[in-house]
């Protein structure tokens, strides 16, 4: 499995690619913007993407659905169903940001719990971790983990956003938790990290701080669980 990403947009959202090496099957994780760049990922991969996938719906995950569409007519974009407000509301939201947005077409395929999706060898299961919006999910393979806006490399999601669930969201990030320490994660903004470093240096998962809104700390882990 190739992964591959382009950092988009003036959220610096990560875009991934990822490519079966053996069957050169492809997928884009969150077009967030900058469709052009996007495209050139793609091409420089020599790869046809066979699908979307959203990890939620937020504007700087999604700003380059529509551009990613022209490129590549009738692929599908996955997205889960309590996410569809979220996306409804991506133009609202960009225009209070005043930032230039294209509103795309709903999603037309939906996600949930326990999907398994299959890019040649692979295998992705679908967590749905909610909280940081409500449709928000994690697709999980072997060893890695595309987390969206859960776990970034010493800080974690916001959650003072329309739709948020701070309480949600602290019970996604103990699951997230569960995972093995070694397990890498992707995330939507900032460079990869592991579980094992963040369980044991992010202050949001350590105790030390909480997630805003919210009245108990993330419950901590064993370590190695
Ligand atoms: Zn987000
Ligand atoms: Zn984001």
């Amino acid at each position: 499995m190739i992964v591959d990403s382009v950092t988009v947009g003036p959220f610096e959202e990560n875009c991934y690619l990822i490519v079966d090496e053996r069957s050169r099957d492809a997928v884009l994780i969150d077009p967030g913007d900058d469709g052009d760049r996007i495209v050139a990922l793609v091409a420089r991969h020599g790869v046809t993407p066979t699908a979307v996938w959203l990890t939620h719906a937020h504007l700087d995950h999604i700003g380059a659905v529509s551009a990613v569409r022209r490129e590549w007519p009738g692929i599908p974009v996955f997205l889960h169903p309590l996410d569809a407000p979220v996306y409804s509301f991506a133009a609202v939201a960009a225009k209070k940001y005043g930032i230039p947005f294209e509103q795309p077409d709903a999603a037309d395929r939906t996600l949930a719990e326990g999907d398994v999706l299959t890019l040649g060898v692979s295998q992705f299961t679908v967590w749905h971790v909610p909280g940081h919006a409500p449709g928000h999910v994690a697709f999980m393979t072997d060893g890695v983990v595309f987390g969206g806006d859960c776990i970034f490399a010493g800080s974690v999601g916001r959650t003072d956003l329309p739709l948020c669930s701070p309480g949600d969201f602290v019970r996604s990030l103990e699951r997230l938790l569960g995972l093995a320490d070694a397990t890498v994660v992707r995330p939507g903004h900032g460079p990869p990290t592991t579980i094992g470093r963040e369980r044991t240096s992010n202050p949001f998962l350590t105790g030390e701080l909480r997630v805003p809104g919210t009245a108990r700390a993330v419950a901590p882990v064993p370590l190695g669980q």
